[in-house]
């Protein structure tokens, strides 16, 4: 730190992304990111924005907006795109969080909550998740603040059903609720659905996982519009070109071929099925996902201890330090073939333990 850091962030500890080594060629079920590379037009698309890039982008995004609007059945100003949802995140915590409105969300979720929070100094409340690591609905109504669930939850990929949302939402009239739906493509109802019904209903969503474009940073927001206002207003006091030429063509052109991500999420879902059999097989807990990842956990072997071992054999999977999940190694659902290199070795280090 030096010494013209500013005391506010002397506490801060920032969030700890998954690491992206080049030392050498992993097999990389880290980050969860998509196995299938974008759809062809995509890099074309990018191609063809090279000769505008001496020009600022569109602020506005209208096309991707348009499109987007487009294929959630809303209007386009119930849309908001963001560098990464990363950005709708924090644009949130800065728009809907103040010492009135304390964020609140499950004890066990995506870590970034907490520095968001942090960073922007504003009080939240963690709600336990029960034993089996399910959220309890009950639990968020009548919030008093505002509520934070990622559905799927991360790291669990625990989903709550649609059902479930709505009666958090009905139950929270004077909150706002913003479901985190990085992962809802690989098998969940997404709630943009109810967006039409309530007003105090935000829905993020990323172009991280399900298509396959994590490194073009793209993620969104669909909502009532004032609330799309609010987060506009943040957006255009902070970073008004925050979502690049390259990434905007990207995404529209994504969006033409809608069909072969949504292709591409049912593989990953009858892959990450198989896998689950298998590793259950292998005497592991596996908790019933509805992501492009499992949570699993084992008797013969601690998931920080597992966690070395695979990076030693050039498998890379994630393990968190945190009290309740720290058995647990989070597997990101590859290609079929990277599945099943990784279950034979996963198999070794096992037959090694027992010995
Ligand atoms: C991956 C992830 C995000 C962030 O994704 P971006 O790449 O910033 O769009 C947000 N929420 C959860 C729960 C995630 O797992």
């Amino acid at each position: 730190m030096s010494r013209f850091f500013s005391e506010k962030f002397a506490s801060l500890t920032p969030y700890t992304p998954g690491e992206q080594p080049r030392d050498m060629k992993y097999i990389k079920l880290n980050t969860n990111e998509s196995p299938f590379p974008p759809s062809p037009s995509v890099a074309d698309a990018i191609a063809g924005v090279a000769d505008r890039l001496r020009l600022y982008s569109d602020p506005e995004c209208t096309v991707l907006h348009e499109k987007l609007a487009a294929l959630y059945g809303v209007s386009p100003d119930q849309v908001i795109t963001t560098n990464g949802s990363d950005e709708t995140l924090c644009f949130s915590f800065i728009a809907f969080g103040d010492e009135r409105h304390p964020f609140v969300f499950p004890d066990i979720t995506y870590g970034f909550y907490t520095v968001f929070a942090q960073f922007n100094r504003i009080p939240y409340r963690e709600i336990p998740l029960r034993e089996d690591f399910s959220i309890a609905p009950e639990d968020y109504v009548d919030a008093g603040g505002t509520v934070l669930i990622a559905n799927p939850n991360a790291p669990t990929g625990l989903y709550l059903s649609l059902c479930d949302i709505e009666r958090i939402v009905a139950g929270n009239r004077s909150n706002l609720v913003i479901i985190d739906e990085a992962y809802i493509d690989f098998g969940g109802e997404s709630a943009v659905n109810l967006v039409g019904k309530y007003d105090n209903l935000l829905v993020i969503q990323t172009f991280s996982k399900s298509r396959s474009m994590a490194g073009a940073r793209l993620g969104f927001a669909v909502g009532d519009e004032r609330l799309i206002e609010d987060l506009r207003t943040v957006k255009y006091s902070t970073n008004p070109y925050n979502i690049n030429s390259m990434t905007a063509a990207a995404g529209a052109a994504a969006l033409d071929e809608n069909d072969y991500y949504m292709r591409n999420c049912k593989t990953i879902i009858e892959t990450r099925e198989r896998t689950a059999v298998e590793l259950s097989r292998l005497g592991f807990d596996v908790l019933p996902s509805r992501a492009n990842f499992l949570f699993a956990r084992t008797d013969k072997i601690g998931g920080g201890e597992l966690y070395a071992k695979l990076k030693a054999r050039g498998v890379l999977v994630r393990h968190f330090s945190g009290e309740r999940i720290s058995d647990y190694i989070r597997i990101t659902i590859g290609a079929a073939e990277e599945m099943e290199t990784f279950l034979r070795i996963i198999n070794e280090i096992l037959k090694e333990q027992a010995v």
